[in-house]
């Protein structure tokens, strides 16, 4: 949990910072001033006429009032079509029913309110994404101190809404390390609002570029800024988009893609569904990590987002929470470790052999940690959903040449289809045509039956996972081999690991399974995944390595591709995004360095 908002309430029903002695907002009448300092102030609606983007950038999001007012202009009098980005921060988060209760004085906004609640964003620190998909509204919530959010965050805004509280309360949200990000983050011609005309902020705008002008002000404060940051040319973002590789990863940056407003090609030699992604059930659980802070965060972010975005489609979640068994003796003091890191706020729960026994059902020996957040998804659903509006194209890509400015995407038996970018999703099969990017196989088999089911999914290393109707469980490793066999002996293999973990469980399984199918996992030798571009290929990029957690990174990595590519904020800080760059320092990677550089 971060550090939380800690309130007053007026009589009248305001909340007052107690850590700051001071207003959230004005109240006399505060969604006015909201409308006249932010709105008004970044020159909206008119600014956002005819585009098919915007994206509005606040400092201090506190009960959300700004942002609400936001939505509630954005849905009367947004461009048709358009899509609106919020990005805003936020040190001290306020829960969903404080916000309510603060939000509740003004119902004229009432509808706009609702939809942010529903969204409310987690308040573990971090960013958070959430959408209003009816609205076309993504809200990324950066929760942590304004300097550090803004560094980590890529932008560019269209506007900004600086609302930390008064500069001689709150020097930190005012400070030059905030004021020369929010310079270094504004598209050309960005507008700016705020109620303040301290001085120091507006010499601090002045000298970094911003044209600064004093306004009347709303209500009881005489005047209040408005700056317009300097002109510039605006990036052109590739008009066609090929994703080569329809499983899990093509499909997360498909969807990314189609909500931003643009419609990529996914092409595959095979149906969607017929690689590592295809199983009856899939596990999305995030990768332990009791040492290194950033990759634990970035799991638990992917695990948030892939589990909304999962949520928000029918029958893709079968079994919410997901128990891991410990495997070694060591696992019992890592799961304590990994339980009490800041940003899983309880949603990891250490179980002993008796709690863990009570979950499955059967007395086991073993410690456990309760996932709260983790499940068991149907892939045929999440299939479904995200390719129902893309073109899949059935072809064998054998070669990626460059083009003009752009890619010839060669294929088997067709003519080449040509493109602007390329995004080489495709699982195993990205080695084969970017052979530098240094991933290994490791295949696998997994098992299933019709008719058990387990009170929960498992997980130790293998699994045992309800398919809904079904149990499906497995799956061998075997490293380095890239041709994907079923077979009696991984058959028996898996079987034996079940009765060995859930020996209960493993009673109801018929010696052989009704179905079972091998596929082929890519990995790294750092075992983060890539996404972002390939070093040396001017617009090719790469969403790959997932190994068996693909279901986990896939949704939240596809996104940050999605807005690499077309130049929309990330979802992802960019600590996070450069432990999964492909071009990151110290990844083993032999060929990596050698290979050869086409364009
Ligand atoms: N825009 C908000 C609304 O519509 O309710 C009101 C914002 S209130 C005036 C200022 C907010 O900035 C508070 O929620 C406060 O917790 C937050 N804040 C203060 N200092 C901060 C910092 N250094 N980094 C991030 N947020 C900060």
């Amino acid at each position: 949990m971060s550090d939380p908002a800690d309130l007053d309430w007026t009589p009248e029903g305001a909340p007052v910072s107690r850590r700051f002695g001071d207003v959230y907002f004005s109240r006399e009448d505060g969604l006015a001033e909201s409308r006249a300092v932010f709105l008004a102030g970044c020159g909206l609606p008119q600014a956002w006429a005819g585009r098919d983007r915007f994206v509005v950038a606040e400092l201090g999001f506190g009960t959300g009032l700004n942002i609400a007012a936001l939505l509630d202009l954005w849905s009367r009098a947004g461009p048709a079509g358009g899509r609106l980005h919020v990005f805003s921060v936020e040190a001290h988060p306020l829960s969903r029913h404080a916000a309510a209760r603060a939000l509740a004085a003004w119902p004229e906004i009432a509808a706009s309110t609702r939809r942010l609640l529903d969204a409310w964003p987690a308040s573990t620190p971090g960013f958070h994404r959430v959408d209003m998909p009816d609205l076309r509204v993504t809200l990324d919530l950066a929760v942590g101190d304004a300097a550090w959010a803004l560094r980590q965050w890529s932008g560019p805004a269209d506007a900004w809404f600086l609302d930390g509280f008064a500069p001689s309360a709150n020097p930190a949200m005012w400070s030059d390390a905030v004021l020369d990000a929010v310079a270094a983050r504004s598209a050309p011609g960005a507008r700016l609002g705020t109620f303040t005309v301290a001085g120091a902020v507006r010499r601090g705008l002045q000298a970094r570029g911003f044209q600064v002008d004093k306004r009347p002000g709303h209500g009881r404060k005489r005047e209040r800024l408005e700056a317009v940051a300097p002109p510039g040319p605006l990036s052109r973002p590739p008009e066609r988009i090929v994703v080569i590789g329809a499983g899990i990863a093509g499909q997360s940056v498909a969807r990314a893609l189609s909500d931003a407003g643009r419609t990529p090609l996914i092409i595959d030699a095979q149906a969607p569904g017929s690689g590592a992604s295809g199983f009856p059930a899939a596990l999305v659980t995030p990768r332990l990590d009791a040492g290194d802070a950033r990759i634990a965060g970035l799991y638990a972010q992917a695990l948030e987002r892939a589990g909304r975005l999962y949520r928000a489609i029918p029958d893709a979640v079968i079994r919410e929470g997901v128990l891991q068994l410990a495997s070694i003796d060591r696992d019992a003091a890592r799961f304590v470790r990994v339980a009490a890191q800041a940003h899983w706020d309880g949603a990891m729960r250490p179980l002993d052999a008796r709690e863990t026994s009570r979950r499955v059902e059967e007395a086991l020996d073993a410690s456990g940690l309760w996932m709260e957040g983790a499940m068991a998804v149907r892939p045929s659903a999440i299939r479904q959903a995200w390719l129902r509006d893309v073109e899949v194209a059935r072809r064998a890509v054998v070669g990626l040449e460059p083009h003009d400015e752009g890619w010839r995407v060669v294929c088997a038996d067709a003519s080449p289809i040509l493109t602007d970018a390329v995004v080489m999703t495709a699982g195993w099969g990205v080695a084969d045509l970017l052979p530098q990017l240094g991933l290994s196989p490791v295949a696998g088999q997994a098992d299933w039956v019709e008719g058990v089911s387990a009170p929960v999914a498992v997980a130790w290393g293998g699994y045992a996972v309800p398919t809904g109707g079904g149990l499906l469980w497995g799956a061998t490793h075997d490293r380095g081999v890239a041709e994907p066999t079923v077979s009696d002996a991984a058959s028996a293999r898996n079987l034996a690991t079940l009765r060995a973990r859930l020996p209960g469980l493993a009673l109801h399984i018929p010696e052989w399974p009704a179905g079972r199918r091998a596929a082929v996992r890519a990995t790294t030798s750092d075992r983060l995944p890539l996404a972002g571009a390939v070093p040396g290929r001017a617009g090719v990029f790469v969403l790959g390595g997932l190994g068996s957690r693909g279901f986990t990174a896939a949704p939240l990595l596809g996104e940050h591709l999605a807005a690499r590519i077309i130049g929309a904020p990330s979802p992802l800080p960019s600590g996070f995004a450069a432990l999964v760059d492909p071009e990151r320092p110290n990844r083993r990677s032999e060929t990596f360095i050698s290979g050869s550089a086409t364009k």
